[in-house]
């Protein structure tokens, strides 16, 4: 493995490198439990420190009034810094969280992509002239909110900070990021990148700590004017409570138990290999996993058989190895989680068809084998609830009708997976499941110009593509008069 240097754990409070005077947080290697550093958190005086740095910096007019074209260059630039420090940043986050090398450097890579089509997508975003019904002009214009809140998840840490931290600044915000408490250290990375750019000082903060401390300062505080939130459910749900009490927009991109549709006539080749990337990347860890996956009777023994013996063949190891494509997960602590619940499903009398448990070879690491369960409804709590680990669970379906509608009997709805050589019933079926993905033949296939986003439980809101940047502005209608003539209704003219 090579060496790099981790962040020396001070926090970007405001433009200010500083130590955080919160509790301290643990960054644990989760392949062998060594810690990789102990820094001090944000507490809640430097979160309102970071937010009164941001207010001044984002009243100023050069930051507000900057033309877009300037704002883009700085994006491009932290996108010239990420790609440049490509290497450093994935191994700092594979160190963070776990996740295979290959996979946090694309997410580098997607980090990289994001800056780039956002400063691009800001140079086309026009205000409106719109139709007038008198003798004025009428225009729609865009600014930025203020300040941003942005809350991430310890999972895909590059890839999700981006994707609220360019759009935010695209659109004239201060953005005040808070990373998980696992992952602190990716961020503070991002932060000597931004501020290499030469953002202009105290409109970008980074802040780990606790959620019940800096998440609900950013939630709560009121010069905060929009939290762009990615997690679970139920803190998005609390969160968003919170702020109906300001009337703050809130972006919510929470859990799932996505659907993955296996129709008898699909290609078996294509359609192994999709549904093992498909939940089984990550270590499961992904909001979008395909963990509910539904086989049509007439080819479910055969096809479930055949999933089972290419799971058996995945390599779970070390995270640096190019070979490995199971890597542990994020912390011991949720590798217990996900026993738990896999215990609970045998409890509950699922089928064991491989998995269900931590590799013995590897006992010293968070690690859990990728694990197949069947024989339990649609209606069981495994497949009711989000896992975030690798366990699939496969269910029989007779025809459309019936896998329609037990994919959409579930309270989330983020993804799907549809997998038929019939592009009629594809079409149909993509339509008729409630989610905000579907993907064809394929799985976990992301562009950065399409909008992402989750219904129901899923979440609210949609992130990337132009309108992202749009998300983070406030609209506002101009009338002007063209005539030069005072109002009749006063009646001037009769005095
Ligand atoms: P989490 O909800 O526990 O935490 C997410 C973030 O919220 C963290 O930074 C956490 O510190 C913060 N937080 C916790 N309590 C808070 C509070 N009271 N107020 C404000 N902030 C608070 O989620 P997690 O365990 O870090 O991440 C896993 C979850 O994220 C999964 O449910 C997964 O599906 C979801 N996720 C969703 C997407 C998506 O795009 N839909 C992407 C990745 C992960």
């Amino acid at each position: 493995m090579t060496r790099i240097s981790l962040p020396d754990g001070r926090l970007f409070i405001g433009g200010e490198w500083q130590q955080g005077s919160g509790a301290e947080i643990a960054s644990v290697y989760p392949a062998d439990g060594s810690v990789n550093m102990v820094l001090r958190g944000a507490s809640r005086s430097d979160g309102e420190l970071a937010i009164r740095r941001a207010q001044a910096a984002q009243a100023d007019p050069a930051w507000r009034g900057m033309k877009a074209h300037e704002r883009a260059r700085i994006l491009h630039r932290i996108a010239d810094g990420i790609e440049s420090a490509a290497e450093r940043i994935a191994h700092i986050q594979t160190r963070d969280t776990g996740k295979t090398l290959r996979e946090t450097s694309a997410l580098v890579a997607s980090a990289t992509g994001t800056f780039r089509y956002t400063a691009a997508a800001l140079e086309t975003l026009d205000d409106a002239l719109t139709v007038p019904r008198g003798d004025y002009l009428t225009m729609s214009v865009y600014e930025p909110i203020g300040l941003v809140g942005a809350i991430t998840p310890w999972n895909s840490p590059i890839a999700s900070d981006a994707q609220k931290v360019a759009p935010a600044l695209a659109a004239g915000n201060a953005v005040l990021l808070k990373p998980a408490s696992w992952s602190p250290l990716v961020a503070l990375e991002l932060a000597r990148i931004v501020e290499a750019a030469g953002l202009p000082k105290g409109l970008f903060s980074v802040l780990p700590g606790a959620g019940r401390e800096i998440g609900n300062l950013l939630v709560e505080h009121p010069a905060i004017g929009k939290i762009s939130f990615t997690g679970g459910t139920e803190t998005g749900r609390m969160l968003a409570r919170q702020a109906a009490e300001k009337l703050m927009p809130v972006s919510l991109e929470l859990g799932g138990k996505s659907p993955s549709i296996v129709f008898a006539d699909a290609d078996i080749e294509q359609t192994i290999a999709g549904v093992l990337y498909g939940v089984f990347s990550s270590s499961g860890q992904s909001c979008i996993a395909g963990t509910r996956l539904f086989v049509q009777r007439s080819i479910y023994d055969e096809f479930v058989a055949r999933l089972v013996s290419a799971t058996k063949a995945l390599k779970t190891g070390d995270p640096f190895d190019p070979e490995t494509q199971v890597a542990p997960l994020v912390h011991a602590d949720h590798r217990d989680a996900v026993a738990a619940m896999v215990e609970q499903a045998r409890a509950e009398g699922a089928e064991l068809l491989c998995g269900g448990a931590a590799p013995e070879a590897l006992a010293q690491g968070a690690y859990y084998l990728p694990t197949i369960l069947a024989g339990l409804p649609n209606t069981a709590t495994i497949c009711r609830e989000e896992v975030f680990g690798p366990v699939l669970c496969v269910l029989p379906f007779e025809d459309e009708a019936d896998v329609i509608a037990q994919s959409n009997d579930n309270a989330y709805g983020l993804a799907c997976g549809i997998w038929t050589r019939d592009f009629p019933r594809a079409w149909r079926v993509a339509r008729a499941i409630t989610t905000g993905t579907v993907w064809i033949n394929t799985y976990k296939q992301f562009s950065i110009a399409t909008p992402f986003g989750g219904e129901k439980d899923a979440g609210l809101g949609r992130e990337k593509g132009r309108e992202g940047i749009r998300a983070y502005m406030a609209q506002k209608s101009v009338y002007v008069d063209l005539t030069g003539r005072p109002l009749p209704w006063a009646r001037l003219a009769d005095n």
